[in-house]
């Protein structure tokens, strides 16, 4: 498949503005200038795209909700905070090809009538900044951005925000929050950003790697877009895979791409000569997988029938080696420590998961343990604001359900696992 997302990295200055426009970058946007922006929205619904971030709610309609609401200003975000373990998918892109993102938003921010954007960025990627920083720049230089918009009219700004390492901004309220200055936590829903989001305007949030595939859209037509990958989550998709792999790394592939094709074909099979126990396919929130069941393509609706989901579409691959109480310990802490506090069954449910995980672990578990996790798990899923209690709640119970051998070792007697490598990324 020809890279969309990914073409031209391996070029060392690939994020300059110069090398973009010698393989056609910003084609797309003048091409777009010269369509009505309903006509733009259209587009992007035929194309079947649909956001990368993780729900995998569709592009166009998302975008069509916001266009209809007649309230000025409306402003466009990209979600560019991935902050779930295991998740560094858009790094490639706001780092190696920054202006196919800027040129997606500024197409994006066409369709949908906004004229301020931004980008809220991970706070843990201080070189994207200063590299996204540069190119804005150099793109309002050249007329891509600014108040008159390749003599089209068309007015956009644009600016980087750049959040101070809470994993709660990811989700998208939260990161609104954020942007205006305040702790970031949740919004109830409804009302949704696209009528009531940003300073309360109608708001579009997209992922980078959302927003990276307008350009080939526009360019190749929504037609040609919806026949790449499989039929009902068409298009490319960046998988990133770490852990107990031979080539971990970022892999751009058609979605649903088969999940043993790309631990054992792209990134080269498990390192070590050891066998593989267990994938987590889609960032630390999602269902864990055993070995035997990664015949899946990997798409949002194949993975949630495979009884896991895409997420992120950050695949964590962990060999024998690995003790399952220990990872999910490790995962507790984390979902412990960047709960947001704002509603009770999250705030309490992952301190107690992580308590009763904790003392398995350590050897003075309970027999009641593994009864008591699932009960707590239970008692907090579909009870929060927002999906980081869920994620804790589901991740649990998935390795209840698959690794409820491990669990009773560890009660009756400790961890025959001595040495766990680090495969969860802090
Ligand atoms: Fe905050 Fe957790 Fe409630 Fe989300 S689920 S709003 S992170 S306390």
């Amino acid at each position: 498949m020809e890279r969309v997302l990914l073409k031209n990295i391996d070029n060392r200055n690939s994020a300059d503005i110069s090398e973009y426009e010698k393989i056609g970058g910003y084609s797309s946007l003048r091409k777009a200038l010269g369509i009505q922006p309903k006509d733009i929205i259209e587009e992007v619904k035929k194309s079947g795209l649909r956001g990368r971030g993780g729900a995998g709610f569709p592009t166009g309609m998302k975008w069509a909700f916001a266009a209809a609401d007649p309230k000025f200003p409306k402003y466009l975000l990209c979600n560019a905070d991935e902050g779930e373990p295991g998740t560094f998918k858009d790094r490639p892109i706001l780092e190696k090809n920054p202006h196919l993102l800027i040129e997606g938003m500024v197409i994006s921010a066409y369709a949908l009538g906004a004229e301020y954007s931004y980008i809220y960025l991970r706070g843990e990627y201080p070189s994207a900044k200063d590299i996204l920083n540069k190119a804005i720049s150099q793109a309002v230089k050249k007329g891509y951005l600014g108040n008159n918009i390749l003599g089209k009219g068309f007015k956009l700004h644009l600016s980087v925000h750049q959040g101070a390492g809470a994993y709660i901004c990811g989700e998208e309220t939260a990161l609104i929050e954020s942007l205006e200055g305040f702790r970031g936590q949740p919004r109830i829903k409804p009302p949704f950003p696209v009528n009531v989001g940003a300073w309360n305007m109608p708001t579009v949030i997209n992922n980078v790697e959302t927003l990276s595939n307008i350009p080939y859209i526009l360019q190749a037509g929504g037609d040609v877009y919806s026949k790449i990958g499989s039929k009902d989550c068409p298009g490319p998709k960046l998988y990133c895979i770490s852990g107990h792999v031979k080539r971990p790394g970022v892999y751009e592939l058609p979605m649903g791409t088969i999940l043993r094709e790309i631990i054992y074909t792209h990134a080269g099979g498990i390192k070590g000569g050891k066998k593989l126990k267990a994938v987590i396919p889609g960032g630390i929130s999602t269902p864990v997988l055993p070995a035997d069941q990664i015949d899946c393509p990997m798409d949002f609706i194949s993975m949630s029938k495979s009884g896991s989901m895409l997420g992120s579409g950050a695949i964590i691959v962990m060999d024998e080696s690995v003790c399952m109480v220990k990872v999910l310990y490790r995962a507790m802490k984390f979902f412990e420590h960047e709960s947001c506090g704002k509603c009770t069954p999250c705030r309490e449910g992952t301190g107690w998961l992580s308590s009763i995980i904790g003392r398995i672990e350590n050897g003075k578990g309970k027999k009641e343990d593994i009864e008591l996790l699932s009960d707590v798990a239970g008692n907090i899923s579909g009870k929060t604001f927002c999906p980081l209690g869920d994620g804790a709640a589901t991740v649990s119970m998935s390795m209840i359900k698959h690794f409820r051998d491990e669990f009773e070792e560890h009660i009756k007697g400790g961890c025959k696992y001595k040495i766990l490598h680090n495969v969860i990324p802090a």
